[in-house]
């Protein structure tokens, strides 16, 4: 069974004073046996870095441009990431995909991006409300998995978090049958397509996980993980969900 890993999605949230929750979070876990992850904004990413240097916590990104380099106004490419001190970055996260306008084929690019930059990157993909309730879930998730994840895909250079749209910021989630449904299939597409490695690749859940629920989803089959966004700004919230990952 792959390593699980706890990542947390800071989004739009965190001033220099929230790098008190990552010293708060080393303190209280300081040798967590899962693998321990924080995305904050990219204003954080460096002075976070110097924070966990030497400890075990990795920070992210929470998207990457596709080119290395050029007129991109307000974007951050992989390399420029890599040279603050991230290991991975968020890519194609539902709520890049829904303003921007994020295609899969621009998240296979940002992916590839990724990699040549060193990153591991955690490609998000789920159904909105609307594909669930008419039963396209599977297919919307297969396609994304698919479109989005460039064939050079390993253990070490991909994670994929299975976030249903409908689920982020809203406290509800899927049923742990439903859950596991959707990692299975995610699962099995991955060892159809990369073979045994397709076993070593990380799966994250997504969505309103939270300190309540977090041993629950953790013990479901195929879920190696979450990526947590409103639960993770607290390290008080964010220590209970990593130490059920650790179990
Ligand atoms: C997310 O943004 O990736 C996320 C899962 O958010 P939340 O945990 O707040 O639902």
């Amino acid at each position: 069974m792959p390593k699980k890993l706890a990542a947390g999605n800071w989004k739009m949230n965190g001033l220099r004073e929230a790098l008190g929750e990552v010293k708060a979070l080393y303190a209280a876990c300081p040798t967590p046996s899962c693998d321990v992850l924080i995305c904050p904004p990219a204003t954080l990413i460096r002075s976070m870095s110097k924070v966990c240097d030497g400890i075990q916590i990795d920070v992210g990104g929470q998207d990457c441009h596709e080119n290395t380099s050029g007129a991109h106004t307000g974007d951050i490419s992989a390399p420029m990431l890599a040279d603050t001190g991230a290991t991975y970055v968020i890519v194609g996260h539902s709520e890049r995909r829904a303003t921007y306008g994020e295609t899969d084929a621009q998240i296979h690019a940002k992916t590839a991006a990724a990699w040549a930059a060193n990153l591991t990157a955690i490609v998000c993909i789920g159904e909105t409300l609307d594909e669930r309730e008419a039963d396209k879930t599977l297919h919307i998730v297969g396609g994304q998995l698919a479109k989005s994840v460039p064939d050079a895909a390993t253990p070490t250079n991909l994670v994929i978090a299975y976030e249903p749209v409908w689920a982020i910021g809203t406290g509800k989630t899927p049923t742990l049958a439903e859950i596991e449904a959707v990692h299975t299939f995610i699962r099995t597409r991955l060892v159809e397509r990369f073979g045994p490695q397709g076993h070593e690749m990380r799966i994250l859940y997504g969505g309103s996980m939270n300190p309540k629920n977090a041993t629950d989803i953790a013990a479901v089959p195929n879920v190696d993980g979450g990526l947590v966004g409103g639960a993770s700004l607290k390290a008080s919230d964010f220590i209970t969900i990593v130490q059920a990952l650790n179990a």
